[in-house]
């Protein structure tokens, strides 16, 4: 190991790991530094991911797979349920072994791995380039490096650290806490989703299943909710209420930025990456996928700069860039879509599964669920065309 390198990656998850492995197989010189003991620990996260994402980024049967979803299930605040068949929903992960498997990946590409280690600060290098301060085991250490790539999650402060604003408000992080269960009486191909303000306000309940018997059991609600009722209070009425007598395993808490993906993710020597970034969808805060998309084509931008010699933010452009064009529109569409759908009250939300359960199973799609939210509220769907208009 040394102390000077091309690319520093800060963060192990899959952002971090993903630009990593790119950057090291395009020949460039790559440290990954996570500050956890352990990549892939603690596991903050659903680990819902749908088909089409993991088909389009991995090969088919990866080894991290917990378990495959058929069916979807959405319940109105007064327990209405709509049940969705579809054969391609998704996949619940491993995300121990997946982001595992993501930094492994980068090793064999030719990237370094240090866990344990914890990015201090940073500052920048006279000419280019920037001195990297670290905390590993209680031992301060410097590395140098011509970029820095953040992929330090949503408690980001790389960004910050080079001057960027990254921040975010309260109404747009969704503050989540996630029971793991066993000893549930559910379907295991069924994820759940349940709305309401009594529910979730501003965001949603999850029950995503990672087998026979067990799921996430989790909640996330808009920032702006949580000084009145914290998260856990409403997992613990949902879970006494459906699961009393199953056991929970395991506690997580987190947050994900709801937000529009930041403006500007680059800088001179620097990229920021995944939910640093602001990368996750804001309607489903769904960030896995999107953060292995941005993650690959940080790693490739950043690489092509070293090999150039030229790591000036107007090179490093081409990966903002690249994220609008695959992200960005994508991104908008859904923030302007949870601005809509979280307007709808309990009532609005009963009716439109009323509504949608009064079709055949055959008629009953995302798609329709929304048109029918729309038609029975033409006030959301003028808002909806000034949202999609502006
Ligand atoms: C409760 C919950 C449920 C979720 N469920 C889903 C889901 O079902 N599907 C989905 O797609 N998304 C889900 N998400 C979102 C998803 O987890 C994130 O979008 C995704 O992990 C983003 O990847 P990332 O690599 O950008 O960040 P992260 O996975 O957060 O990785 C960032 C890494 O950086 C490290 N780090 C931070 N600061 C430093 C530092 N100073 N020095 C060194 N290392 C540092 C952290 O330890 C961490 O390992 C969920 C999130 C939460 C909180």
């Amino acid at each position: 190991m040394t102390d000077a390198y091309d690319i520093i990656v800060v963060g192990g998850g899959p952002a971090g790991s993903s630009a990593a492995m790119t950057a090291a197989q395009r020949g460039a010189r790559v440290l990954l530094l996570e500050k956890d003991a352990e990549i892939g620990l603690p596991v903050r996260c659903a680990e819902g991911v749908s088909e089409r994402s993991l088909k389009d980024l991995f090969e088919s049967h990866p080894p991290w797979i917990s378990n495959r979803i058929t069916k979807l299930s959405f319940f109105a605040p007064d327990g209405t349920e709509v049940r969705l068949n579809a054969p391609r929903i998704g996949y619940i992960l491993d995300r121990r072994a997946f982001d595992s498997n993501l930094a492994q990946r980068a090793v064999r590409a030719g990237a370094e791995v240090l866990t344990g280690a914890c990015v201090r600060g940073m500052t920048p290098l006279t000419g280019n380039g920037w001195n990297v301060s670290v905390l590993r085991r209680n031992q301060p250490s410097q590395f140098t490096t011509r970029i820095v790539i953040g992929a330090d999650g949503v408690e980001s402060r790389v960004g910050r650290w080079a001057g960027l604003d990254t921040k975010t408000t309260l109404h747009d992080i969704e503050t989540c806490l996630q029971y793991s269960m066993e000893g549930l009486d559910l379907d295991p191909a069924c994820c759940q989703l349940h709305f309401g303000g009594h529910v979730a306000p501003g965001g949603y309940l999850w029950v995503f299943p990672k087998g026979p018997g067990m799921a996430n059991v989790g909640v996330g609600i808009s920032g702006e909710y949580s000084r009145r009722m914290k998260p856990i209070d409403y997992l613990n009425r949902f879970v006494d209420r459906a699961y009393a007598g199953a056991s929970v395993l395991r506690t997580v808490g987190g947050s994900v930025p709801c937000s529009l993906p930041l403006k500007e993710t680059v800088s001179d020597g620097l990229l920021l990456v995944g939910d640093a970034a602001h990368q996750a969808d804001p309607m489903t805060g769904g960030g896995i996928m999107n953060a292995v998309r941005a993650g690959r084509m940080a790693g490739h931008v950043a690489a092509e700069a070293i090999m150039m010699g030229d790591t000036s933010k107007k090179q490093l452009m081409a990966y903002q860039e690249q994220c609008g064009e695959l992200l960005g529109k994508k991104l908008r569409r859904s923030y302007r879509l949870k601005k809509a759908v979280y307007k709808l009250t309990d009532k609005e939300l009963n009716d439109t599964a009323a509504s949608v359960n009064s079709r055949a199973p055959d008629k009953r799609t995302l798609g329709r669920i929304f048109v029918t939210a729309l038609t029975k509220n033409p006030k959301l769907l003028s808002d909806i065309i000034a949202l999609f208009g502006s």
